[in-house]
């Protein structure tokens, strides 16, 4: 059980080609060289993947299905400006399109993680329930609603990330979504 209280599960993507296979120390390479660079704190290394140095994402979702994970639930992330505190970060491999094992390992996790930490399986209206938004939500919809009309979107996302509409899946049953399915290449 995490010791910080839970709010948001932040879904993202590493944007990389969709079905390139990443590694969790890419990704890990990649945060140690970001711009808004995090390092994360030694004592928390020590605790947990001491190898990884910097990731900023509790979890990554690779193209089998496979499950990484990287900081400890209990270690603040660093993957969403401004709402790490309370957040957990999932990161599935790709950019828009993702394999039926990503989509139901996304779908198992974050039904997991919000009945084992207390938060709603609902999109996390932003714009409307602000700091105090509780439940599931894209990256993008974590942009600031510029127009102040209740709703953020295309052209206020300050990235797409994660590529796909979190609040459509959940509407839709956290099936996956037309349109964001890489099938496999046949040999
Ligand atoms: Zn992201």
């Amino acid at each position: 059980m995490a010791t910080r209280q839970i709010s948001l599960i932040v879904i993202h993507c590493s944007a990389t080609p969709n079905g390139r296979w990443t590694q969790l120390a890419d990704i890990d390479h990649w945060h140690r060289s970001a711009p808004r660079f995090f390092k994360r704190a030694a004592a928390a290394r020590q605790r947990f993947n001491p190898d990884l140095t910097s990731i900023g994402y509790h979890w990554v979702i690779g193209l089998n299905g496979a499950r990484f994970s990287g900081r400890h639930v209990d270690e603040v992330g660093a993957h969403a400006a401004q709402w790490n505190t309370h957040s957990i970060g999932i990161c599935l491999i790709g950019t828009d399109r993702y394999t039926p094992d990503q989509w139901a390992a996304l779908a198992d996790q974050v039904a997991h993680l919000a009945k084992l930490y207390n938060v709603p399986l609902q999109f996390a209206d932003i714009p409307r329930a602000g700091r105090g938004a509780r439940g599931i939500c894209g990256h993008r919809d974590l942009s600031p609603d510029g127009n102040g009309n209740g709703i953020v979107e295309p052209f206020e996302w300050l990235k797409t990330c994660p590529g796909f509409s979190v609040r459509d899946w959940l509407a839709g049953g956290m099936v996956p979504l037309d349109g964001h399915v890489l099938r496999p290449v046949a040999d």
